[in-house]
């Protein structure tokens, strides 16, 4: 097999290893894949299966990013810094001016980052950023070795044997390019674009300035909302508002959620960010991360 192919081939299925991570594992680890329990503790395991930790991320995503979503220093999604400057009140450096440019390098390694990296370090420092990681049991840290010994053994071990490290070393970093990109894109296009608002609260108080419904629209995106193919493949991450309001309700409902959340955010004066493409999200979310580049007056 040619390498230029099997490349291709590497990044495509670390863009499907995304695409189930945003319509099975999000859904099931929200509880809204199904309405049985254990399908959904079941399915939310797939997370464990492209390389994550099932019990960090529920904390991670469905606590603290779900309820302090955009604040500085509690919510995980933003906190990049010092590489990555993602709100105003982040820590200026000089080579943020450039970090426009070098961002999409950051994302594209933020899944291997992220798997053979982020979840030790909050495994062992016991914290998400600031916020106390909750008390595992003895089945979680035992679901947390064990999957992380089988990712090391079917995606690192198992194919240095069969292809040698030179070749794994090459699919297996063209995979989490794919992988990284995808989800990081996906993601950040949600929160992190010039119409959403961002807050800082004290991080002992963690008292949110505006009322809870309204603190999830204002600091979300929606994006593409009439594409059918990138609302398949990003399981309805891209009715993000409707995703923050309803958690529980399962992705396939979230276009005609729209519909009704839009009118009630304009009757209540509340702006409801749309961008009509994916690219005018891609071309916001860059802008934006430009503009926090330059130098604070
Ligand atoms: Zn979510």
């Amino acid at each position: 097999m040619t390498v230029l192919p099997t490349i291709l081939a590497s990044l495509f299925l670390g863009f499907a290893l995304a695409s189930i991570g945003f319509n099975v594992m999000h859904d099931a680890n929200h509880g809204s894949y199904s309405s049985r329990k254990w399908v959904n503790k079941t399915l939310g395991l797939t997370l464990n299966a492209l390389g994550g930790n099932s019990f960090i991320w529920k904390q991670k995503h469905n606590i603290i990013h779900h309820t302090y979503t955009n604040i500085e220093g509690i919510d995980d999604d933003i906190a990049k810094s010092p590489f990555i400057r993602m709100c105003g009140s982040q820590r200026w450096l000089p080579a943020h001016r450039l970090q426009h440019l070098y961002t999409p390098l950051l994302y594209a390694f933020s899944s291997i980052i992220w798997v053979l990296f982020q979840d030790y370090e909050k495994y062992f420092r016991r914290k998400i950023v600031n916020t106390p990681l909750a008390k595992m049991s003895a089945a979680d840290h035992t679901i947390f070795w064990i999957s992380k010994v089988l990712y090391l053994v079917f995606y690192i071990v198992v194919p240095i044997v069969l292809m040698g490290w030179q070749s794994w070393l090459v699919y297996f970093f063209s995979m989490h390019i794919g992988q990284g990109l995808t989800l990081s894109i996906i993601f950040q296009l949600a929160h992190v674009v010039e119409e959403t608002e961002f807050d800082s609260v004290s991080v002992e108080a963690k008292l949110i300035e505006n009322e809870w419904a309204i603190h999830q629209v204002k600091t979300t995106a929606n994006f593409s909302r009439n594409n059918r193919i990138i609302s398949w493949l990003v399981g309805g991450l891209n009715y993000q508002i409707e995703h923050h309001l309803f958690p529980r309700i399962s992705h396939i409902h979230y276009p005609a959620l729209s519909r009704l959340v839009q009118k009630e955010c304009a009757a209540f004066n509340v702006p409801y960010n749309n961008m009509p493409t994916f690219r005018s999200a891609v071309v916001s979310h860059f802008r934006f991360i430009r503009l926090l580049g330059k130098k604070p007056a």
